[in-house]
């Protein structure tokens, strides 16, 4: 007789069956962990990279054991996860649990960029408060000159588009 078990094509004698199924690789069985019925081929895998109820350690190495089911929701707090660092224009990445340790260690580049952070936003802010459409031209490789843009709400008397001044309000002057 052939084996009961879709895809196998064991044929064998009816005393030999149980014996068979016990080993049989599309034989389904119970996961211990979820109680899923996986077939013993695919066993291995499934409490491998399947199984949701399975402990596993957390990948980021942070030592961690847990259900493959927690790990998504692990994964967003686990402190081997790296982060880029908060502070505007510092490029490094750090694991969580070493932001302190960055924190210490780059407080001084810290300063440094924050400061000039700062310097960067008030001049930003002034900028688009004064002269917001002046237009950097290079007339060649040596000279600049500053054109005015779509500068609507002062009107010189002598300001064409193609005049040179200066951005500071030295109408007129070249740079
Ligand atoms: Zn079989
Ligand atoms: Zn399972
Ligand atoms: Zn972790
Ligand atoms: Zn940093």
């Amino acid at each position: 007789m052939q084996c009961a078990n879709k895809g196998c094509r064991k044929v064998l004698a009816r005393e030999g069956m149980a014996a068979h199924i016990s080993h049989c690789a599309k034989q389904k069985v119970p996961c211990q962990e979820c109680g899923r019925k996986v077939h013993r081929e695919c066993f291995e895998e499934h409490a491998a990279f399947i199984c949701l109820n399975v402990r596993i350690s957390c990948p980021l190495g942070c030592g961690t054991n847990l259900p493959r089911l927690y790990l998504t929701l692990h994964l967003g707090k686990c402190s081997g996860k790296a982060l880029k660092c908060m502070v505007a224009g510092c490029i490094a990445i750090v694991k969580q649990k070493d932001v302190p340790r960055h924190t210490i260690n780059a407080a001084l580049t810290h300063t440094v960029l924050q400061e000039g952070e700062v310097q960067r936003l008030r001049g930003l802010m002034h900028f688009q408060k004064t002269k917001p459409n002046w237009i950097l031209e290079e007339e060649s490789v040596l000279s600049f000159r500053w054109r005015r843009g779509r500068w609507s709400y002062i009107r010189g008397p002598n300001l064409f588009s193609t005049e040179y001044s200066c951005p500071n309000g030295n109408n007129g002057g070249r740079i």
